[in-house]
């Protein structure tokens, strides 16, 4: 049976990455029913929102969504589309690899770590007011429940993918009511893996130093809102930059795949941006819908046109377009 997912092309370079995407999954020979929704910039002159309510109904419907990256204009009114999407789905853990890959003109070689960010509260929470006309104040919300939800899923993570330890990362020496709550949660959850899993904690800048050093020390990264949004973009470097960089948004009810670059607006329609990440971002989706054995096909047909390095695209070292470099990948799935 046809899998009904929920399609959001996104903003500037989006809709042709997520054209690229659909043909690859389609390659695959699983059935994809695609539920397309538009929102971001091109949807605020229709609906005065750049998140219409439909968009969120047809997630909770299908309950799974690849989505493309969405313009936040900056210093406007509209809080960012993510953002709101994530809250309104209780999309509470986002997830994103970052494993090294042959071909790709990068400082390592054995970067193979896993971020597992805290998504609805924090900084981003978004309660900010002004103090008078001269000095503002963002409030930054830190759980227990959120806390040891996402220690959990970081937990649950690691032992699902063989995985042997998870990382706390905080500034609980600075912030020792909120980071310090984010690290007992931690480590709460921590003793009920004991044994099994390897704990540990980091403060966050020095975290940045060490991974910078020797990132292939590490494994599965558990850190809150604003600190996991930073690590992520660094992880992304250390493996090839944000071009190949996926990511999921995982609830209770519902998921949401998408890359962690965002909509790269001067390269749009140019055919010139890389699909990889929403591509990796889908493999993570065909995971969660019960497909691990295509997941491996679409990521290794991935890897393999990079290492082979003659059909990539400009940050790649390449010349080929959006859409030849996914028929490189299509040949692959094909033969
Ligand atoms: P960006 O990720 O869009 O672009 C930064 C640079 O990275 C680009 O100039 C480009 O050189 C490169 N890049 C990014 N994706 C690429 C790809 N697929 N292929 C090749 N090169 C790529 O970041 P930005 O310029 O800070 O943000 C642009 C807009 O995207 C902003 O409105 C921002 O709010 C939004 N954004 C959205 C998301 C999201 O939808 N999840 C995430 C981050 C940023």
């Amino acid at each position: 049976m046809a899998h009904r997912v929920t399609l959001i092309p996104g903003d500037g370079i989006g809709p042709e990455l997520a054209e690229a995407t659909t043909r690859v999954l389609d390659a695959t020979g699983i059935g994809f029913e695609w539920e397309t929704v538009q929102a971001g910039e091109a949807v605020i002159a229709e609906y005065g929102t750049p998140l219409p309510d439909n968009v969120i109904e047809s997630v909770r419907r299908t309950k799974v969504a690849l989505k493309g990256p969405i313009t936040t204009p900056v210093g406007s009114g509209f809080r960012s589309v993510n953002v709101g999407l994530r809250q309104a789905l209780g999309l509470y853990a986002n997830v994103r690899p970052a494993r090294s890959m042959k071909g790709l003109d990068t400082r390592y070689e054995d970067v193979d770590l896993v971020i597992v960010r805290e998504n609805t509260e924090d900084l981003y929470a978004g309660i900010e007011h002004m103090v008078g006309p001269d000095a503002a104040e963002s409030i930054k919300i830190i759980t227990r429940a959120a806390s040891e939800r996402i220690a959990r899923y970081a937990f649950e993570y690691a032992v699902a993918n063989g995985r042997h330890r998870v990382t706390a990362v905080h500034k609980a020496n600075i912030m020792k009511l909120s980071d310090g709550l984010f690290l007992e949660s931690c480590r709460t959850i921590a003793a009920d893996y004991e044994g099994r899993i390897e704990f540990e904690d980091r403060i966050v800048d020095n975290m940045c130093m060490q991974l910078v050093q020797k990132p292939e020390l590490y494994d599965v990264l558990v850190l809150p809102n604003l600190y996991g949004d930073i690590i992520s973009d660094l992880c992304a470097g250390l493996v090839g930059g944000l071009g190949v960089a996926p990511g999921a948004n995982i609830g209770t009810d519902a998921a949401v795949f998408e890359p962690v670059h965002g909509s790269a607006p001067k390269y749009a329609g140019l055919d010139k941006a890389n699909p990889t990440a929403l591509i990796l971002s889908a493999a993570l989706m065909l995971r969660h819908l019960g497909h691990p054995d295509q997941a491996i096909r679409v990521e290794t047909a991935v890897r393999d046109v990079i290492a082979e390095g003659r059909t990539v695209t400009y940050d790649m070292g390449g010349t080929t377009g959006t859409a030849g470099f996914a028929d490189a990948i299509i040949a692959r799935l094909t033969v």
